[in-house]
């Protein structure tokens, strides 16, 4: 077996000083259990752990990793401009780049105002929404991820229209009161929530291809009713882009699907793997943020230089390379060699995948469209299949319930061998041999 003494070591150090021993939740092996890797480099669609072990990287940290590693433009861009100096708190050209990058491909937009997180995005974003509307109430989707802002940090339960509750302690009852819950791919509740309050809504925020809780594709017509309804109860519709912009094409899900949006969030890719966000809509409406309007929102780092640099340098090469299509070739493959995989199985999963996203689902029947259909049971079925594929090099989400990024770095190498590898790790998941 494969040592990670090196890995567990620094984990327990880190579990001294840092709660969990992580940054961000996501990243414990709490859900498949053991100790986290440490990491220790990464270049291009390969990253090293500190014990010196070697994995196909389908994390790409969680999205931003569009080129793979280390891209060597990407990391040239960086050094040019940190040795200009890191950050002024003042206005830089580099800034205006990355907005003409993001203002010229995405539908509809005509502003955009840079952040440091996703977060931050859609936290801005909301807070915009309420104060271009003079409206209180925000509707969200269960299953949708949009950042750990206190008015979205709220779950649904059943029923057809939840009244939000917090899904964190320290989010006050009253804030999630302000937080309508809808289930996804389903009209009907959402024609009713807006019969009954549609003149009170600020916003609606979705992720158009929501990719947090799997890969829970909508129907075209389902989306094309969100803006309708919001359109004619005076609503903002916000998209949240914050993984699908830049990676399913350069206008994200709303050019996918042919629908604009009032306000689109990003995050990840734009930022090429600094920390970067980004909210923007039209003119009209952002001119209500400061120092134009009385909506406020700043950022002591926001449009740092070196971070425009790694960001502007990643959408420039997305265009330049052609990107996109190289990553539907990559994605094609993976579909096509996991077929027979899945066919064969010793147990139920299926796959279901848009571009260089894609997720397999430990369930029986069709891919779920909305949270309720998702397993919930799925993740005990998955914790020994992540270990196997850890053990033959597959670096993948620690969890049931987060899809897989491809990267321009991956070669049909290495999508030959994650399904070689996913399909031995099935039958030793199931032969319930622990690696
Ligand atoms: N929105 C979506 C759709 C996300 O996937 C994420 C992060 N995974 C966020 C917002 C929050 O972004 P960040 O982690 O950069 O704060």
């Amino acid at each position: 077996m494969t040592s990670r003494s090196q890995s567990r070591a620094l984990y327990e150090r880190a579990c001294q000083l840092i709660p969990g021993g992580v940054n961000s939740p996501v990243r414990a092996f709490r859900a498949v259990g053991g100790a986290p890797l440490f990491i220790a480099r990464g270049e291009g669609a390969t990253i090293w752990d500190e014990d010196g072990n070697s994995y196909v990287d389908f994390v790409g940290s969680w999205g931003p990793l569009i080129l793979g590693h280390a891209h060597p433009e990407v990391v040239a861009a960086v050094r040019e401009a940190s040795a200009h100096g890191l950050t002024y708190g003042a206005p830089n050209k580099r800034e205006i780049a990355l907005a003409e990058a993001v203002v010229g491909a995405y539908p509809g937009l005509e502003q955009v105002r840079f952040v440091s997180s996703g977060t931050e995005a859609t936290m801005s974003a909301i807070r915009l929404a309420r104060g271009a509307t003079g409206r209180d109430l925000i509707v969200k989707f269960a299953g949708c991820y949009h950042g750990h802002g206190d008015h979205l940090l709220v779950n649904a339960g059943s029923g057809l229209v939840t009244f939000g509750q917090p899904s964190s302690a320290g989010v006050p009852k009253a804030f999630a009161e302000l937080t309508r819950v809808l289930p996804l791919d389903d009209e009907d509740a959402l024609a009713a929530l807006f019969a009954a309050e549609g003149n009170r809504i600020a916003a609606v925020i979705i992720e158009p291809i929501p990719a947090n809780n799997g890969l829970l594709l909508q129907r075209k017509t389902f989306l094309e009713a969100l803006r309708t309804h919001t359109k004619a109860a005076g609503a903002l519709l916000i998209f949240d882009e914050v993984i699908s912009g830049f990676r399913v094409g350069p206008g994200g899900a709303a050019a996918h699907y042919g629908i604009t949006p009032d306000l689109a969030t990003f995050g990840k890719i734009i930022g090429g793997g600094l920390p970067v966000g980004a909210f923007g809509g039209t003119r009209r409406i952002m001119a209500h943020i400061a120092p134009e309007g009385g909506v406020y929102q700043a950022g002591t780092l926001s449009g740092n230089p070196v971070a425009m640099a790694a960001g502007a340098t990643t959408l420039a090469i997305l265009q330049r390379d052609s990107v996109w299509a190289r990553l539907e070739e990559l994605g094609g493959l993976l579909e096509h060699k996991m077929t027979p995989v899945l066919a064969n199985a010793p147990m139920a999963v299926g796959q279901v995948r848009l571009g260089s996203l894609a997720w397999f689902f430990f369930q029986e029947g069709n891919a779920p469209r909305a949270a309720a259909a998702v397993d919930s049971a799925a993740g005990a079925r998955f914790a020994p299949v992540f270990h196997a594929l850890l053990e033959r090099g597959m670096y993948v989400a620690p969890s049931a319930y987060e899809v897989l990024f491809l990267s321009s770095a991956h070669t049909p190498q290495h999508i030959a061998q994650f399904a070689d590898a996913f399909g031995a790790s099935l039958q030793q998941a199931a032969k319930g041999e622990r690696p």
